[in-house]
């Protein structure tokens, strides 16, 4: 399966998780390990940030619900199987089981916490890795992907 577009979460993927939301530069600081230049080296690059505006976990686009991603693909025309998100979280993964997406979570803040909330479908489905430097190591091997 050749995988088109990689989907990343931000906080706990991209930047050090502060447990709550960061609300100035000042907050946002890069966890080790550049992805963007392996992408770049192999002709891809950054084509689109999108955030959820809303607190309200109705709204469709506030993880686990999957309308965010639903979004990406739809705007990227993609299909789930092309593509892979990578997330820290349970309600992360949750949201890319429901489109159907491949799925890497990379430990959060804590560790791994929270695993217990997966159901076991769901942890068949994931490729568990420490952080997005092994993450993107794991899909730099060229290993078929789950
Ligand atoms: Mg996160």
């Amino acid at each position: 399966m050749t995988i088109k577009l990689i989907i990343l979460d931000r906080d706990g993927v991209i930047n050090r998780d502060l447990g709550t939301y960061v609300t100035c530069p000042e907050e946002f600081e890069f966890i080790d390990g550049a992805m963007l230049s392996e992408i770049r080296a192999g002709g891809g690059d950054i084509h689109q940030i999108v955030y959820c505006p809303s607190y309200d976990n109705n709204h469709p686009w506030r993880k686990p619900n999957a309308g965010m991603l639903t979004e990406l693909l739809n705007s990227f025309n993609m299909n789930a199987n092309e593509t892979v998100f990578i997330g820290d979280s349970v309600r992360d993964m949750q949201a890319g089981m429901t489109v159907g997406c491949h799925l890497i979570k990379v430990n959060d803040c804590y560790g791994n916490s929270h695993i217990d909330k997966m159901t076991e479908e769901l942890k068949k489905q994931v490729i568990f890795t420490d952080n997005l430097t092994t993450a993107t190591a794991y899909l730099l091997q060229g290993k078929s992907i789950k």
